[in-house]
């Protein structure tokens, strides 16, 4: 399969609500398009990543409105557990169609909730509409402390805004100081789990979403699925986005595919390493469990 996965079409966009384009960490895509799927009933709310007591800890929640939605706006670089509420969304919250934004790994757990429901009854006809964000790595929240506040220097608490890009990990504070830390030493704090994963355009979603490819305060859309395609043309006709071909915009497509390249590649790597990576009695390779393939 191509790195990039199966796609219809793909577009270089932006919100076009400021108040989102304010709050949003790149053009806003995941925002505007649970508050318009809200709005036009395609779902009655969203799973995202919202806020938590701790600075820049996430905490799933479901949420219904677009004030909530605005709350949750922008990246938490660390893991948010949002599969933890797919089947209660359906349950004591009494969604009938959910909503669910994740990294490509909570992309994957979704669809396979759908294919093998798995103490799961009644949840995935439920599932209307998945949202993907691209994703090269995680940290624990402990990592993403220690490179804020040992390698940048600054309290998690002063911080307005986080990103990755450019080859640096770039914190904003909110009284309008920058500090980085080059991204060469992020490898230590990266989730071990994050080295055998193949995907990084959330290649299952139904529409899938990030910074990288497109200027700055724009995204890279891949729209997937008919699903995705519909919601997207409602969108586009209410005159939410602004957009630009992707063959016009600088870095451009390239730059997605060799991201998504290198990352697959690399963890290729790690996956195959695994099956020789101890030594049984009789001396020969001994593995550890690889996820793709039956035991
Ligand atoms: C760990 C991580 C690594 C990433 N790496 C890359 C990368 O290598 N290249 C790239 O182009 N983009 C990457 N992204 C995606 C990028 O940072 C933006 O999330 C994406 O472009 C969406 O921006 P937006 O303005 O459309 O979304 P917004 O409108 O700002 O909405 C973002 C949505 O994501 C949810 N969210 C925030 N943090 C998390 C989280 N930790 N887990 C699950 N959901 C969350 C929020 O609740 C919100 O609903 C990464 C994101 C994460 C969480
Ligand atoms: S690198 Fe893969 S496993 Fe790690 S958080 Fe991102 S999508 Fe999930």
């Amino acid at each position: 399969m191509d790195v990039l996965g199966n796609y219809k079409s793909v577009i270089s966009a932006r919100s076009a609500d400021k108040d989102i384009q304010k709050k949003a960490q790149d053009g806003g895509i995941v925002t505007t398009l649970f508050a318009y799927a809200l709005e036009e009933g395609i779902i009655d709310g969203a799973i995202v990543a919202g806020p938590s007591d701790e600075p820049w800890k996430p905490k799933p929640m479901v949420v219904t409105t677009k004030e909530e939605l605005l709350a949750a706006a922008g990246t938490r670089y660390t893991i948010s557990p949002n599969l933890q509420l797919i089947k209660e969304a359906t349950r004591s919250y009494g969604l009938d169609r959910v909503g669910i934004v994740g990294t490509p790994c909570q992309v994957q757990a979704t669809r396979k909730c759908q294919l093998y429901p798995i103490g799961m009854r009644d949840v995935d006809d439920k599932i209307a509409l998945v949202l993907g964000i691209y994703c090269m790595e995680n940290l624990s929240y402990q990592a993403l402390e220690a490179i804020v506040e040992d390698h940048c220097n600054q309290k998690m608490e002063s911080v307005k805004k986080m990103d990755i890009g450019k080859g640096k990990f770039t914190v904003y504070t909110e009284r309008g100081a920058v500090s980085q830390m080059p991204l060469k030493y992020i490898h230590k704090y990266v989730q071990p789990g994050c080295h055998v994963c193949l995907d990084y355009v959330a290649n299952l979603a139904d529409i899938s979403t990030g910074s990288v490819g497109s200027p700055d305060g724009w995204s890279t859309v891949f729209v997937r699925s008919n699903k995705g395609n519909a919601v997207w043309d409602g969108a586009m006709a209410a005159g939410l986005f602004e957009t630009k071909d992707m063959a016009d915009v600088k870095p451009g497509l390239d730059l997605v595919k060799k991201l998504a390249t290198e990352k697959i590649t690399k963890n290729q790597k790690h996956v195959d390493e695994r099956k020789s990576f101890g030594l049984k009695s009789d001396g020969t390779p001994k593995a550890l469990r690889n996820p793709y393939e039956t035991p």
